[in-house]
């Protein structure tokens, strides 16, 4: 891995020539799969800003070139329509994997947490390039233990409708681990929990973006099940600061990367209801089978390892993700006028 950050090109990163000549680094090559999507489109951004250059691997199956476009006629910046499923040539010195099809609605039968995952640590063995996993909460399954520690097996389970996704990561981290053990891989894992913020899919079926879109479009939020199951719902911003702090760390992990701060769906129905509309209406509906009860991470490993803790509130982050999502549903001219 040194010789191929020798290999990078020599450009250093000099935060506006603020940083002293002996400690500038060398821009490095990063891929990160799935960055034309929510989270990867806010990590592209924050690699980009510090200087190194990204190539985006999407097959645009949730993710939009509209995330990006901002970084187009960068000469540091290039986007490739690829599914990772398929085998690809490249050479770069990190990989941030993400692909992968994030939500209920988009992940049954698909193959790509199992094959795109082999092909990325395949990728990553035959250059020599540090290998980010972003596996999710949804390891843990519906959680016999609260909150959620690395250390827990978790409860899943095997054939359910949520199985492709659940075991799907599963064996993703399972696939990372043995690449590191027995091929000495440079490996990273982190475990998502519930990540809400600006340029999340409309209409993917997730409750935060149900809620926000029902409000704004004044229609009824969508209750599933009593209400009272529980989620921990984290900015974005926290989790690409906690990802690239894992990335650039000593740790392997799993690492947690999730806010603490937990709700019932009730309680975020009435957090929408403060920000978007106080007469918004609920309405209860069945919920989806093998619906986690409660789900909350325990994050003193990455205090600890990574120096790493959420900042952002709910009630501080929903707003920033409202005036996007105002601005996607209406247009600039409802936003003009309020
Ligand atoms: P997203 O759907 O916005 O992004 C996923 C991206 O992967 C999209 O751009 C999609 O087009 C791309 N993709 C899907 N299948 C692909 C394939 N076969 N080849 C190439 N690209 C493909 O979802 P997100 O919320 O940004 O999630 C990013 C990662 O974080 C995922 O791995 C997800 O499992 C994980 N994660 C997210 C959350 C969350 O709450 N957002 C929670 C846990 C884990
Ligand atoms: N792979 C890839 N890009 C590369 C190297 C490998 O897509 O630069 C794919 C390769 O096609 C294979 C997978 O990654 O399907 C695993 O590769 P590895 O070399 O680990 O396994 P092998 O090919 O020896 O079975
Ligand atoms: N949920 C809800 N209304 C909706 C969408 C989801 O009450 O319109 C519930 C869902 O049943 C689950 C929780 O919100 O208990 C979180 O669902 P999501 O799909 O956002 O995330 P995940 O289940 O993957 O944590």
């Amino acid at each position: 891995r040194r010789v191929l950050y020798e290999a990078a090109e020599v450009q250093h990163v000099n935060a506006g020539g603020k940083v002293p000549l002996g400690l500038q680094r060398k821009s490095l090559r990063i891929l990160v799969t799935g960055g034309a999507g929510f989270v990867g489109s806010h990590l592209v951004d924050r690699l980009m800003d510090r200087g190194d250059s990204v190539i985006v691997v999407d097959n645009y199956f949730t993710g939009k070139k509209d995330n990006l476009i901002h970084h187009f006629g960068n000469p540091r910046f290039e986007l490739i329509r690829h599914d990772v499923v398929e085998p690809i040539l490249l050479e770069v010195d990190q990989i941030y994997h993400l692909a992968c099809p994030a939500s209920p609605v988009h992940y049954k039968f698909n193959p790509t947490n199992v094959v795109g995952t082999l092909n990325m640590l395949g990728l990553a063995k035959r250059v020599g390039a540090r290998f980010l996993l972003t596996s999710t909460s949804e390891v843990y399954g519906d959680p016999l233990q609260h909150p959620q520690a690395e250390t827990y097996w978790g409860n899943v389970n095997p054939i359910g409708v949520r199985s492709c996704y659940d075991e799907g990561k599963r064996t993703a981290e399972t696939l990372t681990m043995d690449y590191h053990r027995g091929l000495g891989i440079e490996a990273r894992i982190a475990r998502i929990f519930n990540t809400y913020g600006p340029r999340m899919c409309i209409d993917d079926g997730r409750v935060v973006s149900n809620f926000v879109a029902q409000a704004l479009r004044k229609e009824p939020l969508t209750v599933y099940g009593d209400g009272k199951q529980t989620r921990s719902f984290q900015f974005v911003s926290d989790l690409v600061e906690g990802l690239i702090r894992l990335m650039e760390g000593d740790h392997v992990g799993p690492f947690n990367l999730g806010n603490p701060g937990e709700f019932t769906m009730l309680e975020l129905a009435e957090v929408v209801q403060e920000i978007i509309d106080r007469n918004a209406r609920i309405e209860f509906r069945p919920n989806t089978e093998d619906d986690p009860h409660k789900r909350k991470p325990d994050i003193t490993k990455a205090k600890q390892l990574l120096g790493w803790e959420p900042r952002v509130t709910l009630r501080k982050g929903l707003p920033l993700m409202v005036a996007d999502f105002r601005h996607r549903i209406f247009g600039d001219q409802k936003e003009a006028g309020g």
